[in-house]
């Protein structure tokens, strides 16, 4: 049996998005295996926004850029930003121009390490999380 920390938002649902079936679904094993988290997954950041405009229990996003669509994953998360500005969000990427990175938004580069992603996205919801003490 794997030993983790107890999550304190055990049902925190984190928005995978990434048009990489393999990459996909290895992020979204290990953040429901390792991290704990319930993974919501679009294969583009069309289909993420459509899943944002949708439902609101996502607690944070974690996108890739490069992807097929209209938008790509820094579109995606300026919309965020505008629309939901609490809402986290992590991009990552191979090859992400200097000019592509945005100001407070954490940023791994592909490939990132799974345990690594896991706790950024803890942190990101802790920090945001009603303070239960
Ligand atoms: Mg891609």
């Amino acid at each position: 049996m794997r030993e983790h920390r107890t999550p304190t938002a055990p049902t925190a649902k984190v928005l995978v998005v990434e048009d990489e079936p393999s990459l996909r679904s290895m992020t979204s094993g290990a953040l429901i295996e390792e991290g704990g988290f319930q993974v919501i997954e679009a294969k583009s950041a069309d289909e993420a926004l459509e899943i944002l405009n949708t439902r609101d229990d996502i607690a944070c996003v974690f996108t890739d850029v490069r992807m097929p669509g209209r938008l790509n994953g820094v579109d995606l998360t300026r919309h965020v930003r505008e629309r939901f500005p609490t809402l986290p969000v992590i991009m990552t990427s191979g090859n992400l121009h200097p000019s592509e990175m945005l100001a407070d938004v954490p940023f791994m580069t592909k490939p990132y390490d799974l345990q690594e992603l896991s706790r950024a996205i803890r942190k990101m919801i802790d920090r945001l999380g009603p303070e239960s003490d």
